[in-house]
């Protein structure tokens, strides 16, 4: 979790790297630094506490040259957010300093290791170690700092995205990973010895001076020259060949486009993207699924014996949607996983078992492990990720990306939505294949699938009002939401979304276990969220409503429009327009959405950068 950016050229590296902060601040952002190397050949390194506007404010006066460098925004593992923790580190002798994305597992005895041969540390940090041992093995080798660097990280156990810079060299750069993602973006090469390099960790402070780039992969390390010349290598010195992409990504995508959050940006912008997403996939004169991602994997689908999902936070809410969607349309059973439970508890996985990962980054340290225990096993690999070329995509036999946009805010938004609407179409294509739904069953499913996004468009501008409204419950210390079917992981989701932004204690339950702990809580302080559209369970969940109000509790209530049932016994209501049942997440979760980003401004809350919370989770 954190994010690296780097530069090398003719261009002064400074503004590139804070601008490159700031659209990576999202993966953390406890204290940042950057360090470069000035025409006189000095290796700088500054760096503070608190977001990267603070760092910017701390290096006002001082000496912020050169055509080289090096930046760092920190989601600290180890050792306290402060100044001194905060990347990028310095060697013993200051020749190097070191941007770290990761966890090093071994860094106690590598520490211990060299304190005995004499290096000194500054920090609490797992990173320094890894800057120390990159000098320590080159004093001992006599060697260049890429071959120190390649025999350093043979002994290092656990995920890194490392850059260094070498200040008896500023005409090269290094970098290197396992785990953790690295991205090389390609500059001008004018072919007369002048080239440029930028890093990310991801694409984002990379697109807005070049498209092309290079995805490193795990144990890879890159050396980028000034003249242009880039040499990959994997650890044991074997040459790689790089393969360049193109990326797609608009930047306006990374602007907050007049709204004052990314979060709310994200929100409004789900009919378009869940549009977008569909594309292509659902086709409205055939009423037909046409994913590219199981066209030449039928087989493994029709004769799988079991689907499992593995994910984590928002991805694992999303994925227990699809399971009852893919149950009920496909009739396979699906098991729903915390890739982090079960990444390291011996599961039963048969060949004959197809796995998915959903993930929006594509790079959840989790999931990507739990993928791989399931290849080992021999299972077919299925990823749903948003980020194009992320880690889980290329792990996986094949996939569906979201084509959502890229999401910013860390509270995952529209990335839930479209991860949902793809297990739809993912449950809808195995049911057309297995033929287990009737044909005017599957046609009016993919026809009212395509009608959400209209949907969802109505939803969000009839449900205006959510701010002065969230204002009342800013006392809350406590939320219940409670769903049935599948508004039960609405319920989970919605909570979630609370607790992240706000930090209002909140939980969601299936509404008929309310009787079995819960309802002891409800008082006349105990706003409860009840979804409650008209189909389905209605009738049950008016009764669970009664028994709450019975009990004093405050009802805020998701309803289909026009229901004055349910209406007439809430506090607050927001209407849903009628859709199928399984359908009725993708809708009922906006207002839910609005509503913990409405409260969380009314607490004065920072939404896009939550305390605590990474938008990636690429650590364990
Ligand atoms: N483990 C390192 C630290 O705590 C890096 C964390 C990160 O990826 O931001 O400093």
């Amino acid at each position: 979790m954190c994010g690296i950016v780097g530069y090398i050229g003719e261009q002064q590296a400074y503004p590139i790297l804070i601008k490159g902060l700031h659209r990576l601040e999202y993966r953390g952002y406890d204290s940042a630094g950057v360090s470069m190397i000035n025409a006189d050949g000095v290796l700088s390194v500054y760096k503070s506490k608190g977001k990267v506007s603070a760092l910017e404010a701390s290096v006002a006066d001082k000496d912020i040259s050169g055509t080289i460098g090096i930046a760092h925004t920190r989601w600290a593992t180890h050792g306290e957010p402060n100044a001194i923790n905060a990347h990028p580190h310095f060697s013993q002798s200051k020749n190097l300093s070191l941007v770290h994305n990761g966890i090093i597992e071994n860094y106690k005895s590598l520490r211990i290791e060299l304190e005995k041969n004499g290096m000194t540390f500054c920090s609490e940090t797992d990173t320094e170690v890894l800057v120390q041992l990159v000098e320590y093995t080159q004093q001992q080798h006599g060697c260049d700092l890429y071959r120190a660097t390649q025999l350093a990280l043979k002994s290092v156990v656990g995920a890194y995205a490392i850059a260094i810079l070498d200040k008896r060299n500023p005409d090269q750069l290094i970098c290197a990973r396992k785990g953790s993602p690295l991205i090389i973006g390609v500059g001008t090469n004018n072919g007369a010895g002048k080239g440029e390099f930028f890093l990310g960790s991801d694409a984002t402070p990379i697109i807005e001076y070049t498209n092309k780039v290079i995805y490193l992969q795990d144990e890879e390390i890159a050396i980028m020259n000034r003249n242009g010349d880039l040499k990959i290598t994997n650890l044991s010195n074997v040459k790689q060949t790089p393969q360049v992409h193109t990326l797609q990504m608009n930047l306006d995508e990374l602007e907050k486009g007049g709204y004052a959050h990314f979060m709310l940006k994200e929100i409004y912008e789900q009919p378009n993207a869940l549009r977008i997403c569909t594309k292509g996939r659902l086709n409205i004169v055939d009423k037909d699924v046409l994913l590219s991602g199981i066209i030449d994997h039928k087989e493994k689908f029709v004769k799988a014996r079991r689907i499992i999902i593995c994910a984590c936070g928002t991805s694992w809410h999303s994925a227990l949607i699809g399971k009852y969607f893919i149950e009920e349309a496909a009739q396979i059973p699906v098991e729903v996983e915390y890739a982090s439970e079960f990444r390291y508890r011996n599961p039963v996985i048969f060949p004959d078992d197809v796995v998915i990962a959903v993930s929006q980054s594509g790079e959840t340290a989790d999931t990507l492990a739990a993928i791989q225990l399931a290849k080992d096993k021999g299972a077919f690999l299925y990823g749903i990720c948003n980020v194009i070329g992320s880690s889980i995509p290329r792990a996986t036999d094949s996939g569906t990306y979201l084509h959502v946009g890229p999401e910013i805010g860390v509270a995952s938004t529209k990335a839930f939505t479209g991860q949902v609407i793809t297990l739809f179409m993912l449950g809808l294509a195995i049911a057309k294949e297995k033929k287990t739904l009737s044909e005017d069953m599957f046609h009016m499913l993919v026809d009212e699938l395509q009608k959400i996004p209209d949907k969802m468009q109505w939803t969000l501008d009839h449900n205006k009002g959510i701010d002065n409204f969230a204002q009342m419950f800013t006392y809350a210390r406590n939320f219940i939401y409670l769903g049935r079917g599948y508004n039960y992981p609405v319920a989970l989701e919605g909570a979630l979304k609370l607790k992240e932004i706000s930090y209002i204690h909140a939980e969601g339950y299936p509404a008929a276990e309310m009787k079995h702990g819960p309802i002891a809580l409800i008082d006349e302080e105990m706003p409860v969220v009840v979804i409650a559209p008209k189909r389905g369970m209605y009738d049950k969940i008016v009764s669970n409503i009664q028994e709450i109000k019975s009990r004093k509790g405050k009802i805020i209530s998701v309803v289909t429009e026009g229901d004055t049932i349910v209406k007439g016994m809430s506090d607050y209501c927001f209407e849903i327009p009628d859709t199928r049942d399984c359908y009725v997440p993708l809708l009922a979760i906006l207002p839910l959405q609005l509503l913990s980003y409405y409260v969380a401004i009314a607490k004065g809350r920072n939404v896009d950068q939550p305390r605590n919370l990474a938008k990636s989770v690429t650590v364990e």
